[in-house]
This record gives structure tokens, sequence and C-alpha cells, in this order.
């Protein structure tokens, strides 16, 4: 079973899941050894074998075949079955391992990727991912989501069917919780949201823009930590996938198609992490679409992250933003 446990130096809380290391690993940073077919045959995420994931939780079916899929996930770091507790073990404290942890499997074709995705695709797995975030928000023990996308072996990916993960978590981290705060503390002396503003100082150094509908836009932000990082921000008031009327998810569909047609034609099959930023479910409510703005961060994964990161959190970016959006937009 797994659990959290406190840092008493960091004020952060570590997640202990020993039942992660059972899982299959079917990339590795090697060439596939294996035929696509034959890795494909054990691939419990394919159409027809849906009898090898967990019990489903929900489904998208269009012309009488599932287009996604959520499981729970087999390897779970953490059980919604499971109770809330804390525990004091002398100097240190831990808190039992609960929360949602589930798996979005976002396509039944073994080899489609992201960047090979309709317009129609994407719009099953928005839909999907947001049926998700409002189905949690029901379980008030739930304080926060993740909703996130690991692509390729050294973006933490251990299958290569395209699939997405979301955890739900009984606290807010400690990181999210500043930036909450921060955002707050902004909106309550400017009377703006603070990515509004930083999305209009962008958008005014159009250096860094790449694309925008009437909806959303996407740029390479000023202080990029990861070479071709990209945000994609929504121009409305919107802070979560909650508020998404069919309308906001057909724009932002729109947009992910544009970048990730971008992101292949520039940098071809690589591994990136995507997370879906929805404003924390704890305090949600009217105010804090004021605030809080909904926004996509992708993050290519070109370079690995060493010690001076470790130790400073200071990213070394060899790629400044403005030429990635230059290759992009000519991309
Ligand atoms: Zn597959």
């Amino acid at each position: 079973m797994s659990e959290f446990r406190y840092c008493k130096l960091t004020k952060e809380w570590v997640l202990f899941a020993p039942e992660r290391l059972k899982r299959p690993n079917n990339l590795d940073n090697k060439k596939q050894v294996a035929p696509k077919n034959i890795v494909s045959e054990k691939c419990p995420f394919d159409m027809h074998k849906e009898e090898y994931t967990p019990h489903e939780i929900t489904r998208i079916t269009q012309n009488g075949e599932w287009q996604c899929r959520v499981v729970p996930n087999l390897y779970n770091a953490l059980s919604i079955d499971i109770k809330t507790s804390s525990t004091r073990e002398s100097f240190f404290e831990k808190f039992s391992g609960f929360g949602a942890h589930e798996v979005v499997i976002e396509t039944p074709i073994h080899d489609k990727q992201i960047w090979d995705y309709s317009f129609n695709d994407l719009t099953n797995y928005l839909t999907i991912i947001q049926s998700r975030v409002v189905s949690l928000k029901n379980d008030t023990r739930l304080e926060y989501i993740s909703v996130f996308k690991n692509q390729g072996a050294e973006a933490g990916a251990s299958m290569s069917h395209s699939h997405s993960q979301i955890m739900a978590l009984p606290f807010i981290p400690k990181k999210i919780l500043e930036e909450y705060e921060y955002k707050k503390k902004y909106y309550q002396k400017h009377k703006r949201a603070l990515l509004d503003d930083i999305v209009y100082e962008e958008m005014q150094n159009s250096h860094n823009l790449i694309a925008q509908n009437s909806e959303f836009v996407l740029y390479c932000p000023y202080a990029s930590a990861f070479p071709f990082e990209v945000k994609i921000v929504s121009k409305k008031k919107l802070s979560s996938l909650l508020e998404f009327s069919k309308s906001d998810i057909s724009a932002l569909s729109d947009i992910l198609k544009e970048f990730f047609t971008k992101f292949y034609s520039a940098l071809g099959e690589i591994a990136f992490n995507m997370i879906i930023n929805n404003a924390p479910y704890k305090e949600y409510d009217e105010q804090t679409k004021e605030f809080y703005r909904f926004n996509i961060e992708i993050k290519p994964r070109i370079y690995k992250q060493a010690g001076f990161e470790l130790d400073s959190n200071i990213n070394i970016n060899v790629v400044l933003p403005e030429q990635a959006t230059k290759i992009y937009k000519e991309s």
C-alpha cells in the first residue's frame, strides 16, 4: 500500500508507491527490438483487449466502437478505497495513500500518437477528461486534481500506447498552493488575473506568440524552463474544465491540433510532458474564475535535467523562446 511521507526539511510530501515497480515496460531508451505488431499484441489498451484493464470507469463511443476509455491505474500510486489517516512516527509523519489514480486511454489504435489525432479525436480526449474532472469533484475529500500526459520514455512513460493520467489528491501540493496563493493576492491587489496580465505582455511582445484563436493563445513563455516549451492559455474567464462548454472544448481542440501539427513537423517524435492545469477543487467557487486561469503546459524533454537543476531548481535552457517560436511558426 502506498503512503505519503512528510519531509520536514522541504515541507513537501513524498509519495511512496512500491506497486509502481511492477509496471510492465514496453518502452526504453534503446530502439524497440520487437516489431511493433508483437508489442501491440500484448497491449491491454488496444481495441478488444478491454478485459485486461481494471473495471472501466467511463468511455466515449462513436459508430458502435469506443474512442476513449478511462480505467483505474492497475499499478496505482493512490487508492480511492482506503481510509484517509495520518500517523506520527516519533519525529516523522505519514499519511495514507488515499486519492484517485486513473488512466485515460486516448485511442483504441496502438500506434496512433497525439500528433496524428483528428479534431474529433482531440474533442473526445478533452471531453472524457472533463467528465472525470467533474465527477471527482463530487468527492469532497479531494482537494486537488493533476491531469498530465507523459509521452516517450524520456518523459517517464512506460507504455507506448497513447494515454494520459489523472491523480486526485486529498491536499494541494506545496508548489501549487504557493502559486495559487500568489495568484489570489495578485488579484486582490490589481483586480486582474496574473496569467491574463502575463498573456497580455506576451502578446505585446509578439516574438513569442505562435498562434491564437478566439478563445485561446499559444506561446513560448518568456522564461521557458525547457527548450521549445509552450503554454496554451484561455482568453476567456475559465479556471477549470468544470466550466467548459462544448464550444470551449472545440476551440481548445483546434489550437491543440494546430500545435501538435507544428510540434511534429518541427521536432518529430520527441518526448514531452503535457500538464492540463485546472483550479484546485479546494475553495473552488465563482470567484476562482477571476484570479485563476485554465492553461496547458507542454514541456519537451530534449535534454535531461542534472545536478545543478536538482540543487538550485534553476533550469538551464539552451533554446531561447523567441527562437523556438520562430521554428514553430515556420513549421
Ligand atoms: Zn496498444
